[in-house]
């Protein structure tokens, strides 16, 4: 099924909640607008798919450390990282529902043209000129910036606590802790440290599922190089992204890596790529690849007063702040890019077949061990199969209705194989694999299946 059709979202978040890969948020207590919860299954794919990325980031790697810092951080932080002053959207505000938008969004939508470097006053000139209205068709207020960053007080006394951020990316941390890597790792340049956590947005329009969120997680890497070396290094980190699209599963085809041009580039920037993917609501960032320079470490140097520099091992007299390339990778975004790529229905002797083709490495079971019936010797068997298996891969057992439904259910949650033990199975001590995407079967003898599934998995 194409990605780019509309109504495989509908799908999608059906499936999702049905199956239990993600629930609304708060549901019993009538939800939270834009929150989600991730099921049993949703769960499992975002940890094999973060557990993916920090093996082949961190533990592949020999120039690359992990790190997992603070949600809060001291508040100076977010002043010396740009985000007091400049982590904004403008908004602004229907004057009748008082529903709010991203001013640039609508401008952008209505005339069909970027908003890049525009001012307050030139998008407030835009909505005047061209009666720009809200989507309720009604009269908007004048844009104004609104800060993006979450605030929360520490202490007992609400009124009198100390102001802190919930963090709105998880790369601060990195820079904060640069010299901690430095000193305590082994590292010398070009290397990355490597951080997977939560991140706080109070989006003006969140939506389109998990798509744009208040909670989100990242998959953040700084990779601290010489200025010299940052194109090569730029380069590396793009191609390292477009192959790892490729190995979850993520269809490339609707994959683009486009260069943001030079007048939207953030001040501190010299060249970055958004990777778009085509959703079915439309093409939008799926990650993103920065050369940030060395803004942040210069910036931490001067708010902080603590010297960020490195010193060239090869001639100690060479001390410099290191530049800095940014890949950055939404963990709920690309959850998504998954599911849809992955999203197929086919029809099966009149009937349509719903089919989640997510590559093994990261379906969030392998294998599930269905007894034909609930008959105890048929469940003994399959019981000792599980036993085995689970130690080895991540196994379902499922003994509940009719054998079709629950290959219907595998197929849905992408089950690379399913065992089936049925009575011929304790007389020829065989079973029956049935291989999701081929849905071919094979009779294969009990002792083999662990070989046969150690060759066939990938
Ligand atoms: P956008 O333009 O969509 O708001 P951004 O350019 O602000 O995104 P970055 O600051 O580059 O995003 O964040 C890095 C990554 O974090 C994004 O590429 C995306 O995968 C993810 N991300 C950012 N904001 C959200 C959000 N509100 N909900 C879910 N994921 C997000």
């Amino acid at each position: 099924m194409s990605t780019t059709d509309p109504k495989l979202m509908d799908k999608i978040i059906s499936l999702a909640k049905q199956r239990g890969f993600v629930f609304p948020g708060s549901e019993i207590y009538g939800g939270l607008a834009n929150t989600w919860d991730y099921g049993p299954l949703g769960a499992q794919l975002r940890m094999n798919i973060k557990k993916l990325w920090w093996q082949d980031v961190v533990e592949r790697r020999p120039d690359m450390v992990g790190l997992d810092g603070a949600i809060l951080m001291n508040p100076k932080v977010w002043e010396a990282s740009g985000h007091v002053t400049t982590f904004h959207d403008p908004l602004v505000e229907d004057v009748v529902t008082h529903k709010r938008y991203r001013a640039d969004h609508l401008l952008e939508k209505a005339l069909d043209t970027t908003m890049a470097g525009k001012s307050l006053e030139d998008m407030a000139k835009l909505i005047v000129d061209n009666n720009i209205l809200s989507p309720d068709g009604n009269e908007l207020t004048p844009p104004k910036q609104f800060n993006l960053m979450f605030s929360t007080k520490i202490g007992p006394v609400s009124d009198s606590g100390t102001d802190v951020y919930m963090r709105p990316e998880t790369a601060q941390a990195i820079f904060v802790n640069f010299r901690n890597v430095l000193q305590s790792s082994r590292q010398r340049l070009p290397f990355g440290i490597a951080q997977i956590g939560k991140a706080f947005r109070n989006e003006i329009t969140p939506g389109n599922f998990i798509f744009r969120t208040l909670e989100f997680e990242q998959m953040e890497i700084e990779y601290f190089v010489e200025e010299g070396e940052w194109e090569t290094k730029f380069e590396e980190w793009q191609k390292w992204m477009q192959e790892w699209a490729v190995k979850i599963g993520i269809d490339t085809e609707k994959l683009h890596a486009d260069d943001i041009p030079e007048n939207d580039l953030a001040h501190y920037s010299k060249r970055t790529i958004d990777f778009d993917f085509e959703f079915p609501f439309g093409k939008d960032e799926l990650w993103g690849l920065a050369y940030r320079t060395n803004y942040d470490l210069s910036q931490h140097q001067e708010h902080s007063g603590e010297k960020l520099v490195y010193t060239d091992p090869q001639d100690p007299k060479n001390k410099f702040i290191p530049h800095v390339i940014e890949p950055s990778m939404g963990v709920d975004r690309t959850m998504l890019a998954v599911l849809v790529s992955a999203y197929d229905e086919e029809t099966v002797n009149d009937n349509t077949r719903v089919v989640m083709r997510l590559p093994h490495i990261i379906a969030p079971y392998q294998v599930a061990i269905l007894p034909l019936q609930k008959k105890l010797e048929l469940q003994d068997v399959a019981k000792k199969l599980y036993t085995i298996l689970g130690g080895k891969y991540r196994t379902e057992y499922d003994e509940t209705q009719s054998i079709g439904k629950r290959y219907r259910r595998q197929d849905e949650i992408g089950t690379p194989y399913c065992i089936t033990i049925d009575f011929e199975s304790l007389k020829d001590n065989a079973v029956t694999i049935r291989e999701r995407d081929s849905m071919k079967q094979e009779r294969i003898a009990i002792d083999d299946v662990v070989n046969y599934l150690e060759k066939t998995l990938q």
